[in-house]
């Protein structure tokens, strides 16, 4: 019965001395009982939020993370440093005007020292996609700005875990690794956070159900290559391929393939039109920063190196695996069909040819 009763709340009660004694009512022995303040100071953790954030890359992705880590009072403090100093600057004065209105962060322009006492450094500085573009045509453009901004970020810590968003995001993950010398797990990409969110915003709209209780993942690259495991997708904890011909809706048989290109292509459809895509990545990015900070311990899809995992070498690309305060604390082992292991591994030829035409 304690457990009903949240963490945060607990350990609120523990540190306030005006409050009385907090009880608890066990359902099973239907006993009333008082907890003792040494039970909420031993509940394991989920840290508050005091994390200082640097996003290198004040364009749109940099500076729509920045508001949705303000809305979400996500972190402490947000340096916003951007070759454009203007640029952060400005910014950064736009979003702290909002400071009524949201939980207290402060939000300012800065440099490279400030990543000294950072707990997460976002790196979404560099080319984005033109309409019509894939993201491994930025490849040669961003790899170079991404080796300049990790050799200055490592020059004031090591401590810091390293986000990369910038595309083509699996290459440059793997580019960061490399340039900063920084242990594995301490460097991540999105990778696919972003699209395991698409499909299971589509699968809703399709099954109508709620998306947060969909589970199911796009793993492989972040761009053209990605796959949609569907043997491990879930609606109500129940597999998919079960799902459908039990439900009363009576709906022709999913198109799988259909979905998996309307998630795959769907930031082509929004760059034609909007030019970016900003505020679900944005989301997406808070998403994980806040898996880091408050040391969570969520199942994420992000780009990570894989040594052996899915038979796959030194090579980053987005599985399922643990994210908490230390970056990647495990990958996780999806058991998965036949042909979905060859499209991953197919998956992981298309990033490594381009790793290898770039020298990496
Ligand atoms: P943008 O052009 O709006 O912003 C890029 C910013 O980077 C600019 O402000 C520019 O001044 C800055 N910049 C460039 N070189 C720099 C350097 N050396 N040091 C510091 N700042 C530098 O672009 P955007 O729309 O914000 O996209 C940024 C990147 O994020 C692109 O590569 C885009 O493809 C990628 N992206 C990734 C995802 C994802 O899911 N991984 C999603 C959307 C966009």
């Amino acid at each position: 019965m304690r457990h009903i009763l949240s963490t945060a709340c607990l350990r609120g009660h523990a540190s306030n001395p005006h409050i009385g004694p907090l009880l608890f009512y066990d359902l099973q022995s239907d006993v009333m009982g008082e907890i003792q303040t040494q039970d909420a100071a031993s509940i394991p953790q989920a840290s508050s939020c005091t994390g200082k954030v640097v996003i290198v890359g004040a364009g749109a992705v940099g500076s729509t993370f920045a508001y949705a880590m303000q809305l979400r009072g996500a972190a402490r403090q947000i340096v916003l440093i951007d070759r454009n100093r203007e640029l952060a600057e400005a910014e950064a004065s736009d979003l702290s005007h909002g400071a009524l209105f949201a939980p207290p962060v402060e939000i300012t322009a800065g440099d490279y020292p400030d990543c000294a006492d950072a707990d997460l450094v976002a790196i979404c500085a560099g080319s984005a996609q033109k309409p019509g573009q894939s993201r491994m045509e930025l490849v040669s453009t961003n790899v170079g700005i991404c080796k300049t901004i990790v050799r200055q970020v490592v020059e004031h810590t090591s401590k810091a875990t390293i986000l990369i968003v910038t595309n083509p995001v699996d290459v440059l993950t793997y580019a960061a690794i490399k340039y900063s010398g920084l242990p594995t797990n301490q460097v991540i990409g999105s990778g696919t956070v972003l699209d395991s969110a698409r499909l299971r915003y589509m699968l809703s709209r399709h099954c109508r159900v709620d998306a947060r209780n969909i589970h199911g993942y796009v793993l492989g690259e972040h761009g053209d290559s990605e796959m949609v495991a569907w043997s491990a997708v879930t609606i109500g904890g129940m597999a998919i391929g079960k799902y459908c011909p039990a439900c009363p809706r009576h709906c022709p048989p999913l198109e799988q393939e259909q979905l998996a290109a309307q998630v795959r292509d769907s930031a082509y459809h929004i760059i034609e039109a909007k030019g970016a895509t900003n505020y679900a990545v944005g989301q997406a990015m808070t998403h994980i920063a806040t898996a880091i900070l408050r040391n969570e311990n969520s199942v994420l899809t992000v780009s990570t190196l894989l040594n052996g995992e899915y038979g796959l070498h030194d090579v980053c690309l987005s599985v399922p695996v643990i994210i908490n305060r230390s970056g990647v604390e495990r990958i996780l082992n999806l058991q998965l069909t036949e042909p979905e292991l060859q499209a991953l591994q197919a998956s992981a030829e298309a990033i490594k040819n381009v790793q290898r035409e770039v020298g990496l």
